[in-house]
């Protein structure tokens, strides 16, 4: 095969590009260009690291570089008078070729990607220019082509495309609350379980609204992790969606440094800092925590009123042998007074005195065995929490009896010092008492009000139901032990009230029937909170 000479063919001038970035004018400065020599030329084509092949008119191949060779695995000698069309690897589709063909045709380069083999058959991907080259009438006279491997880029590319697509996949479908802030507070990148949480938080507000709500929930972390680059985790937000609708949020806030994508701060260091902030909905743990919390409060309560019934049986039991108990002494008394009427070993006296003996060890006994009240340490309690649990154990009842409930708490309260579970379940006796009072055809209108609501030194709560009412002469009287207007029972025994009456003087507060109420009763429990 004849090699064709480059020096022949490829002169200076003939190396025209129609596209104007690539043309080399023909008034170049002709002493620069006399400096230039042919050579040079030559050497510099020769040893380009780029391959470079220059074909007739049909692409038959008239000069390939020592590039050319590296790429392709052809020689020089091998690859001279084949066409361009050797290096295809018949993948490439056709229009990709028509097109290539079409544009440089109308004497303008052309660049794209081809799908090429190597000599060993090896397919690799051309990142390919082709140019026309025009003689002095402006015809094409050759062709000049530059192409590089660029498989690895490219894969390297895909890997990137595909990884983008893996963690946006991962991203999109994750039930995790994700969102990324750039130094400018504006919202880079967010899922689609974020779009719902802010949905959640503000149901009418824009997405830029609702994210700044967000944001501020975070308070002063927020502020650091923007300010100094400090990461949190853990912290929890507790959002209302409405409805008593409450969900609770786990919060993770880290900073991340990305890299300038702007060509003139290539080398300098990152400092575009952005705020990657991930939510975890754990509702349902606090949900099961807080049944659990119920339940084992449920548990306290039964036991306290256990212990306090019991307490009061006995107190009531010692109450009722004091008097007999006190008779025979008084009676004795008098006897003994007048001893001389009697004969010393008089059969009554001695009667008498065995009656007071047994009855003092009955007494002393039933003493002894009456369970000890336990002690139990106070602690800062918020009453609103308190009266939450309330309404969460006595939910059954209501529901059961139709009881709509307007829980209207202090938007602030002062933390009593007080022991919880004897709070709930004095609240709860309150509670259940307004409950009955309501379990009354001619009651209508069930609705039970609490209120909770500070005044200067005390937490005021309130429960008004629309039951049958409390008559003002017995507004006193239901706080005694045993008392009660309703049938004694195992479960009813007229001890709710005198415990609830306890538990709030133990905590030095009060408990009254407010009289001002015309329509139900309107119970008022009062608290120091210092
Ligand atoms: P072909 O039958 O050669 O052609 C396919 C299509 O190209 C047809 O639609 C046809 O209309 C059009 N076509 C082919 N030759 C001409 C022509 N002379 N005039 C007008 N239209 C024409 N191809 C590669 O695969 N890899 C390369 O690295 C490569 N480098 C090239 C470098 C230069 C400088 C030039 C000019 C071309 C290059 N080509 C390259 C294109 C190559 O010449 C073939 O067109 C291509 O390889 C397709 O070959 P084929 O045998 O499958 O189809």
């Amino acid at each position: 095969m004849k090699e064709v000479s480059t020096e022949d063919r490829c002169h200076d001038e003939d190396l025209m590009y129609a596209d104007e970035s690539l043309v080399h004018s023909t008034n170049v400065d002709e002493t620069l260009r006399e400096e230039l020599s042919e050579s040079l030329f030559k050497q510099a084509v020769d040893h380009a690291p780029v391959a470079i092949s220059i074909t007739d008119l049909n692409a038959n191949i008239i000069y390939a570089n020592k590039a050319f060779s590296k790429v392709t695995g052809y020689s020089q000698s091998e690859i001279i008078g084949k066409n361009e069309s050797v290096l295809s690897n018949k993948t490439t589709p056709k229009i990709a070729y028509r097109a290539l063909w079409e544009r440089i045709k109308q004497k303008k380069p052309w660049s794209g990607l081809l799908v090429n083999r190597k000599k060993d058959k090896t397919p690799y991907l051309a990142e390919l220019t082709v140019a026309p080259v025009l003689d002095k009438d402006g015809e094409i006279s050759h062709f000049l082509g530059m192409h590089r491997d660029s498989s690895e880029l490219h894969q390297l590319e895909q890997r990137v495309n595909n990884y983008s697509q893996m963690i946006s996949a991962v991203i999109n479908s994750s039930q995790i609350a994700i969102v990324l802030i750039d130094a400018q507070q504006e919202v880079v990148l967010m899922n689609p379980s974020f779009k719902k949480l802010l949905k959640d938080v503000c149901r009418d507000a824009s997405q830029t609204e609702s994210t700044s709500t967000m944001l501020s929930m975070l308070g002063q972390s927020y502020k650091d992790l923007v300010s100094d680059g400090k990461g949190f985790n853990g912290i929890e937000l507790s959002i209302n969606e409405g409805g008593g609708n409450q969900k609770w949020y786990n919060c993770n806030g880290k900073s991340i440094d990305l890299e300038n994508e702007k060509p003139g701060a290539f080398f300098s260091p990152p400092e575009s800092k952005h705020a990657l902030l991930t939510f975890y909905d754990i509702t349902e743990l606090r949900r099961r925590q807080y049944d659990a919390q119920l339940n084992a409060l449920k548990a306290s309560i039964a036991e306290e009123q256990m212990t306090y019934a019991t307490r009061e049986t006995y107190s009531g039991a010692i109450y009722q042998l004091q008097g007999p108990i006190n008779l025979v002494g008084a009676a004795l008394k008098r006897l003994l007074n007048r001893k001389k009427l009697l004969a010393p070993e008089d059969p009554i006296i001695k009667a008498l005195q065995d009656a007071k003996e047994e009855g003092e060890k009955a007494l002393e006994q039933l003493q002894q065995s009456m369970p000890e009240s336990v002690v139990q340490a106070k602690h800062p309690v918020n009453i609103n929490e308190i009266m939450k649990n309330v309404i969460s154990l006595s939910i059954h009842k209501l529901l059961a009896q139709g009881i709509i409930v307007d829980w209207q708490p202090a938007k602030k309260l002062p933390t009593v010092l007080g022991i919880e579970s004897k709070l709930v379940s004095a609240f709860k006796a309150l509670m259940d008492n307004a409950i009955e009072a309501m379990d009354d055809s001619s009651v209508k209108n069930r609705e039970l009000i609490i209120r909770t609501m500070a005044t200067k030194h005390l937490v005021r709560v309130e429960l008004i139901d629309r039951g049958i009412g409390i008559s003002r002469d017995l507004r006193f009287k239901i706080f005694e032990p045993f008392f009660t207007t309703k049938k004694a029972t195992v479960n009813c025994r007229g001890m709710g009230l005198s415990m609830v009456q306890e538990t709030v003087l133990e905590h030095s507060g009060a408990v009254f029937v407010d009289v001002g109420t015309t329509s139900g009763c309107c119970m008022v429990v009062e608290l120091p909170f210092n």
